[in-house]
C-alpha cells in the first residue's frame, strides 16, 4: 500500500530543533525483526506508549518515518492545557455524567504525569506553570465564568477570573475583556521533553528506528509491519501517526481533519520587556476557534502560534503574517523580528474528543487530540499500554465515543477552508 506523505508541512529546522538537547540518530529498520509490540509513530503518543510498554517488560519496537519529533510533537506551542479540547458537556452527552468525571480525572492525571516523568527521567525541558485563557469580548468572558463553575463541579477549583487592573498584573496588553487564570496548566519545550522520553523508553529496553516509514500493514493472529528496508512481526500493533499517518490507514484518516497551525519565535525581547509583557510568565491562549497561543521561551523570546486556513507559506510571508498577529496583542513590538517560523498539522476529530480504538483485537490506535495533545498523549500512552497488557477498562471508556467521518475525496480540502472561514467570521462577529 502506498504511503501518501504530508511533507509539504515540514519546514524544519524549528526553533525547538535548534535548542533541544541533542538526540542520537537511530538506525533505520533493516531486515526482519520479531517483537511483542510494534508502535508506528515517534511523537509524544507513540513514544509514551513505547515507554510504558517497555516499563511493563514488553519487548517493543517503534518505527518513525522521519526523526523522533518530526510531527506535531516537535513543532507545537508547548502549552500544557487542562481538560479536553471539547467542552465537558459534550463528553457528558457522550458518556453520561459519572463517566465524564472519570474523563476529567484522566485529564488531571495526564497533567500530573508530566512533572512526575520530568523528575523521574531527569528531563530538562523548561517546565513552568501558570496559564491564561484570554477572552476577546464579554460573551467569551461569560463562557469562562461558566467554565470556572463547571470545573469546580468536577472538583477542580484552581482557576479564577481576572479583569481590568487584575488582568494587567498578568499580561501587558489591553486587547482582552478578561481571562481565566489557571495555575494548573503551563508550558514546556516539547521537543526536549519528547527526546527525554525517547531516551527513557530506550533505557527501559524499547528499540527505536528512524527513517523507517511503515508502508504496509498485515494483521491476523500476529501483525506484520513493512518498511522499505525491513519488517516487524509482533503480537500487537499500536498506530500513533496521528495527522501525519496520511492515507496508510484510510479508515483512521477519514475520522481526522488535518488543520494547519503556525508558530513563530522572535529574537530575544530582553529581560525588562519580557517581564513587563508577561509579569507572571504565564502561557496564553485566546478563546477564538482560529486561536492565538503564545508564551515566553526560557531565553525570553516570544513564541507565538496561530491557527489558520492559510496555505501560501513561503517562510518570509509566514513570518510577516505571524508578526502582524502578535502586534495586535502587543502593539509595541514593531521593532521585534521573527527569527524562526514553521507550520504543523493538528489532527482534529468531529467532536474534538480524542479518538482511541482498535482496528482488530491486536491493532490499537490513538489520534485526534484536537490541539490539546501535549498532556493527553501521555495519558494515551498509558491507556494503550494498559490495554495491550490486558487491562483495557480505561481504554474502553474512551473507545466508547462515536467518531463521525469527515467528508472525503475532493470535498475535503475545500470543506476545511470553508469551515475555517465560517469559524473565523464567527470569532469576528462574537457569535
Ligand atoms: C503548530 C501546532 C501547535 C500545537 N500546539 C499545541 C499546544 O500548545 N498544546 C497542546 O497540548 N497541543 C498542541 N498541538 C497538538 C499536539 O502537538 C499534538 O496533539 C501531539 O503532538 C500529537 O502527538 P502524536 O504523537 O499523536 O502525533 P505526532 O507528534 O504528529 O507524531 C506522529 C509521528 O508519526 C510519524 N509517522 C506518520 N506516519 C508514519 C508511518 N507510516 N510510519 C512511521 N512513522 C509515521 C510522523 O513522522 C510523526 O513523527 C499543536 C500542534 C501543532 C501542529
Amino acid at each position: 500500500m502506498a504511503l501518501v506523505s504530508d511533507h509539504h508541512m515540514s519546514t524544519p529546522p524549528t526553533w525547538y530543533h535548534a535548542t533541544a538537547p541533542a538526540a542520537p540518530s537511530r538506525p533505520p529498520l533493516s531486515g526482519p525483526l520479531r517483537a511483542r509490540a510494534c508502535v508506528v509513530g515517534g511523537g509524544l503518543c507513540g513514544v509514551s506508549a513505547a515507554l510504558h510498554l517497555a516499563e511493563r517488560g514488553i519487548d517493543t519496537v517503534l518505527l518513525e518515518a522521519e526523526a523522533i519529533g518530526h510531527g506535531a510533537s516537535g513543532r507545537n506551542g508547548g502549552q500544557i492545557v487542562q481538560g479536553f479540547s471539547a467542552p465537558m458537556e459534550r463528553i457528558e452527552a457522550a458518556v453520561g455524567r459519572a463517566d465524564a468525571q472519570v474523563f476529567w480525572d484522566m485529564g488531571r492525571e495526564a497533567i500530573a504525569a508530566i512533572p512526575e516523568r520530568v523528575a523521574r527521567h531527569g528531563i530538562d525541558c523548561d517546565l513552568r506553570w501558570g496559564y491564561l485563557i484570554a477572552a476577546l469580548n464579554r460573551r467569551q468572558l461569560d463562557d469562562l465564568r461558566e467554565t470556572v463553575a463547571q470545573w469546580a463541579g468536577y472538583g477542580y477549583t484552581g482557576p479564577s477570573i481576572v479583569e481590568g487592573a487584575g488582568l494587567r498584573t498578568v499580561l501587558g496588553t489591553d486587547l482582552y475583556a478578561g481571562g481565566m487564570l489557571e495555575p494548573g496548566s503551563g508550558q514546556l519545550h516539547p521537543l526536549a521533553y519528547l527526546r527525554g522520553l525517547a531516551a527513557a523508553a530506550e533505557a527501559a529496553g524499547a528499540r527505536l528506528h528512524e527513517q523507517s516509514a511503515a508502508v504496509a500493514i498485515d494483521h491476523g493472529d500476529t501483525v506484520r509491519v513493512s518498511t522499505a528496508g525491513g519488517s516487524v512481526e509482533a503480537d500487537i500493533l499500536i498506530l500513533a501517526g496521528n495527522a501525519y499517518l496520511g492515507r496508510l490507514v484510510p479508515s483512521l484518516n477519514r475520522r481526522l481533519m488535518p488543520v494547519a497551525s503556525f508558530v513563530g519565535v522572535t529574537e530575544p525581547l530582553g529581560e525588562e520587556r519580557a517581564r513587563r509583557l508577561f509579569p507572571q510568565d504565564v502561557a496564553v491562549a485566546d478563546c477564538n476557534v482560529a486561536l492565538d497561543y503564545y508564551r515566553l521561551t526560557a531565553d525570553r523570546r516570544l513564541l507565538f502560534g496561530a491557527g489558520a486556513s492559510y496555505s501560501a507559506t513561503t517562510p518570509a510571508g509566514l513570518k510577516d503574517w505571524l508578526a502582524r498577529r502578535f502586534r495586535r496583542v502587543f502593539p509595541e513590538l514593531t521593532d521585534v523580528t521573527v527569527e524562526h517560523a514553521w507550520g504543523g498539522l493538528i489532527g482534529i476529530t468531529h467532536s474534538r474528543i480524542p479518538d482511541f480504538g482498535r482496528l482488530a483485537p491486536n491493532v490499537l490506535y490513538a489520534q485526534g487530540f484536537s490541539g490539546q495533545g501535549v498532556a493527553l498523549t501521555g495519558l494515551a500512552g498509558t491507556l494503550l499500554a494498559e490495554a495491550a497488557t490486558g487491562d483495557d477498562s480505561r481504554f474502553r471508556l474512551v473507545e466508547r465515543i462515536r467518531h463521525l467521518p469527515f467528508p472525503g475525496g475532493l470535498l475535503r480540502t475545500p470543506t476545511l477552508v470553508a469551515a475555517m472561514g465560517v469559524l473565523k467570521l464567527k470569532d469576528r462577529l462574537g457569535w
